[in-house]
């Protein structure tokens, strides 16, 4: 059995009768470039959000740059992120002329490690930025706290996380800001390119939505200098009748990781993800890490399962960031985990005996490995 890592096919198939009705309506009113079907999109993700606005962009770099560009952050800028998410995190930074300053990441979340911000901490610091990687917040309280007493914004990298909670808040709520990325293989995904800023504070909900627009909050008068990064009226019509569902979908995401990690517990050279008690995470990713993944991957790979690594280097150690002249050893959490991380097929419609036959698999993959190694020792 050939099992993917994911499958947008199996979640589209059911839907397909709504999407297909949903794209006809945009056609019919021509309401391509932002428009009606973007406003009304950002009311329901601002309401699934729990929060006062959400404005529809491009993608989630766009979110991510355009929300530091509305703070302010600019050239000779500090913006403290992680190592251990994708880069468009760090690009988001470097487009506005600023420098990305990593601080490691928890060993157990894999999300900022609140306790190594404050040392990071600058006069030309801008911003945090925690992101909620593969699903589960960052540990946002002592993020806040931290960053109300030193008068820093704090923007949420939720591109991995639509619909997980911290204590009951939802993602991308509790920041001054949350990114969203609508790519198709996240949680939420559309037809294409799409992303969304969610916040409570109407001044940068404007500036935002400016900026997204050439700069215009009328047409064809330029307040300052913009660019474009709307939202198309067909990925808005497409996420519409998706919001819909992702409830659902990520209950089943949420049933297949515990299918896992019942399977795998027994396996004790497995790191298994770990859900905090306050946390809700949403599984866009379910990475362990295991000893000698690259083989690991092939091995499975040879089996017909598809595997991922999110992400094989950490920031700080690509090439794109060399000048920032961070060497090996520099985050080492970020690094032990970039070097042993592996991700298992996960999306909603995975079957039960897929999720099996991963484990199972995955298991005896290692146990190879593992006889092996004890013939060498002999
Ligand atoms: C996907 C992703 C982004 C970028 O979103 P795009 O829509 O691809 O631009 C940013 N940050 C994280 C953590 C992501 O996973």
């Amino acid at each position: 059995m050939r099992i993917p890592f994911l499958d947008l096919n199996a979640h589209h198939a059911p839907l397909r009768v709504e999407l297909d009705a949903a794209i006809a309506q945009v056609i019919d009113r021509s309401a391509f470039a932002g428009g009606p079907f973007v406003a009304a999109f950002e009311t329901e993700f601002a309401t699934y959000c729990r929060a006062r606005y959400a404005v529809g962009l491009g993608n989630g770099t766009d979110a991510l740059w355009l929300t530091l560009l509305a703070l302010g952050v600019g050239p000779g800028d500090e913006v403290i992120t992680s190592p251990s998410t994708f880069i468009a995190t760090a690009e988001a930074i470097s487009f506005c002329g600023a420098q990305p300053v990593f601080v490691d990441i928890d060993e157990v979340t894999y999300t900022l490690d609140a306790k190594l911000i404050e040392a990071a901490i600058t006069p030309r610091t801008k911003a945090i930025i925690p992101v909620h990687l593969f699903g589960q917040c960052a540990d946002l309280d002592p993020i806040l706290d931290l960053a109300r007493r030193r008068n820093l914004p704090v923007v949420e990298d939720a591109c991995q996380a639509h619909g997980a909670e911290y204590k009951g808040h939802r993602a991308g709520s509790l920041g001054v800001a949350g990114c969203f990325s609508f790519y198709p293989g996240k949680n939420l995904g559309a037809f294409g390119e799409a992303g969304a800023v969610v916040t409570n504070d109407e001044a940068l909900k404007n500036r935002i939505q400016v900026l997204r627009d050439h700069g215009q909050a009328k047409k064809y008068y330029h307040s300052c200098v913009g660019w474009n990064a709307r939202m198309d009226g067909i990925q808005a019509a497409v996420l519409s009748v998706k919001l819909k569902h992702l409830d659902a979908a990520n209950a089943r995401r949420r049933e297949h990781a515990t299918e896992y990690g019942d399977l795998l517990a027994d396996c004790q050279e497995i790191v298994l993800p770990v859900e905090l008690n306050h946390n809700h995470h949403v599984y866009h990713i379910f990475a362990v890490r295991v000893p000698d993944r690259d083989r690991v991957l092939q091995a499975l790979s040879e089996l017909g399962i598809a595997c991922g690594i999110h992400y094989p280097v950490p920031l700080h150690l690509q090439e794109a960031y060399r000048f920032l002249g961070h060497a090996r050893g520099a985050f080492p959490v970020a690094e032990r985990c970039a070097d042993k991380f592996l991700s298992l097929p996960m999306y909603p419609e995975l079957a039960a005996v897929q999720v099996r036959e991963v484990a199972a698999a995955l298991k005896q993959t290692i146990r190879v490995a593992r006889e092996v190694e004890y013939a060498h020792a002999d």
